[in-house]
Formats: structure tokens, sequence, C-alpha cells
């Protein structure tokens, strides 16, 4: 890996910007019911950055030290050119390039994405019983979803699956997602519901801090805590027999101060924090005004968790 080419991406806390959440869109064929109302409303397609300026743009950040990539949304698979952007960045030094998806599409091009440096994938799965998962997604696409974790698996991805757990919605399940990470050496991460968006209304009632489930997951199963590097967001826990648990606990156990993070939505604004809605926009600036942008970007990072977000997830980028 190369060294980093400027400080434009350290903040005053010494923070590193090495990570940049891309968000390709913000549409989404879903409708989570923590993430998105059924009469979500979308950025119309014409807004959302051109393909040629969104790799360039992503380039010249790598040019400034960014390091790993992550595509997400919306739902990043609706995008009709994202498998392109995938084998474009892949061109890039990048130490990791990863997609964030809730499944439904990626079984048709698993092949195609094996063939590139896009390796990190998590899928969104909130329920193993079909008519819970269609109740929270508010969709009947279990078997769409189902089908690409097992292929990602089968094509040798490094594959997540992300839990969002919600107080007697799906907390009776934890259990099971355990015994499947152990049965199918997958990794599951346990995401706490956030006060974001949609699920503000709601988030006395289903949230769950990650201390309740790791007491209830000790009870049944053994395990062992791994070591952590100051900005992964997850602790994670290998269960003996196989499989591997994670707890993001961005409510009871925020990690902002070891934040890495950046985030480009698909207008092509650079939020500094997820709970930010203050950002500029690199869809028109000239790279001789990247640094000043950049530390003006860095300059609005804060240092602590803000309590919650109006706007809400698929328009940022989760
Ligand atoms: N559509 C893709 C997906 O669902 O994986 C990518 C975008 S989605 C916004 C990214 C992640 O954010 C998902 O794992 C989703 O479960 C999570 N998410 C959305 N709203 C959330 C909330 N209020 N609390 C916790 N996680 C949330
Ligand atoms: Fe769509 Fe992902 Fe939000 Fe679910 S969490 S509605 S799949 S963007």
């Amino acid at each position: 890996m190369r060294e980093r080419s400027s400080s434009h991406l350290i903040d005053s806390y010494g923070r590193y910007m090495k990570k940049l959440r891309l968000s390709l869109l913000d549409a989404c064929n879903f409708r989570c019911v923590y993430c998105m109302p059924e009469k979500a409303q979308f950025t119309p397609s014409k807004d959302y950055l051109k393909t040629e300026d969104l790799l360039r743009i992503v380039k010249n950040f790598v040019s400034f030290g960014v390091e790993e990539v992550r595509l997400t949304g919306g739902e990043p698979t609706l995008r009709k050119d994202w498998l392109v952007v995938a084998q474009k960045l892949s061109e890039l030094p990048l130490r990791k390039l990863g997609l964030t998806t809730n499944g439904f599409n990626l079984h048709k091009s698993i092949e195609d994405l094996s063939r590139t440096q896009c390796q990190y994938i998590n899928i969104s799965i909130d329920s193993l019983r079909k008519e819970k998962f269609n109740s929270i997604t508010r969709r009947p696409f279990y078997d769409d979803v189902m089908k690409s974790i097992f292929m990602a698996k089968e094509f040798g991805f490094n594959l997540k699956l992300n839990v969002v757990v919600m107080k007697s919605v799906n907390d009776d399940e934890v259990i099971d997602f355990v015994r499947f990470s152990q049965k199918y050496d997958i990794e599951v991460r346990f995401l706490e519901t956030m006060n974001i968006g949609v699920a503000r209304p709601h988030f006395e009632k289903w949230f769950i801090p990650a201390q309740s489930l790791i007491n209830n997951i000790e009870a049944h199963f053994d395990w062992t805590k791994r070591d952590r590097e100051a900005d992964d967001t997850a602790f994670c826990y290998d269960l003996s027999g196989g499989g591997r648990i994670g707890f993001i606990a961005s409510e009871s156990q925020s990690f902002c101060q070891g934040c890495s993070r950046l985030r480009l939505d698909a207008k092509g604004v650079l939020r500094p924090c997820l709970f930010k809605e203050q950002g500029l926009s690199f869809k028109d600036i000239s790279l001789e005004d990247y640094p000043k942008a950049l530390s003006e970007t860095m300059r609005l990072k804060p240092i602590e968790r803000e309590k919650e977000l109006a706007q809400p997830m698929y328009q940022v980028g989760g």
C-alpha cells in the first residue's frame, strides 16, 4: 500500500479519514420499516452523479489518501451501472472495496462481481423467517435475498450479514442467527436500531442495547472476543465451533472518537459524518480546490455522537 499522499484527510483530533461510503443512489425497492416510509421521495435520476464524475471524484479522494470504499445507497444494485462502477473502482489502489446491499439483485451479477476487487459484501437480512422478513422489508423478496447470501458464500466473498435488532419485532431470532452463523460459517452482525429518520418515533420501543444481546448469547454459546482496530465500528466474537458474531452498538457505545469515515451522497455532496446534514459538493470542483474543500469538510466533523438525525438513512447512504 502506498503512503498517504496528504494530510487533508486528517482532522484536528488526529483522525484520518481513510474510508469512504459511496452512495450510488437513494432509491430502493424495499421499504424497511426503520429506514424508509412506504411513500418515499427519491432524487430524480438526472440529479445523481454521472458515472464519469463519480469515478473521477473517488479517484481524486484516493489520491488524497482514501484507502477503502464501500458502495451503498439506497439500494446500490438498482443503479444500472453499479457493476461498471465496481469494475472501474477495482482499478484503483484500494485496500478494500465493498458493497452493502439488500441482496435482491446480487445473485444475478455475482459471477461478474466475483471478477472484480469488490470482495467485501454486507447483505442486510433482519429475519430468517419469510413472513417476518417480508413484513419488516414490506416486500416479498426473502427468497432472492437468501439466494444471494448462499451464492456470495459459494463464490468466496468476504461476507457479512447485517441484522437490525428491534425489540418485540425480531429480537426473538438472535439465537437463530447465531446458529445460522455457526452452521454456514457466515459472520452475522447485530446492529442497534439507530435514532435516525423514520426510526425516530419508534426508537424507545425498538431499541435494545448490544450488551443485552451479548448476555443472552453468552448464556448459550462459547465465544472469544477478537481484537479491535481503533476505527472499527463493530466488535466481534469468534464462536467456538465456527461462525462469528459482530455488534455495531452505534447508540450505546458510539465509536465517533475513532471514526475514519466520510460519506459521498448520490448527488456528490461529501458529508463529514452520518449525523451532519452539512457537507460540500465535489461535483464541479477542480482538483486544485480539493485541499481547501477537504480541509473544510474535516473542520465540520464532530467528535461526539449527535443524539439523532431527522434525515432518513437511505438519503445519506448507510
Ligand atoms: N440497501 C442496502 C442495505 O439495506 O443493505 C444499503 C443501504 S442501507 C441504508 C445500509 C444499512 O443501514 C443496512 O444494513 C440497514 O439495515 C441499515 N439501517 C438503515 N436504517 C437504520 C436504522 N435506523 N438503524 C440501524 N441501521 C439502519
Ligand atoms: Fe432499502 Fe436498505 Fe433502507 Fe432497507 S435498509 S429500505 S433495503 S435502503
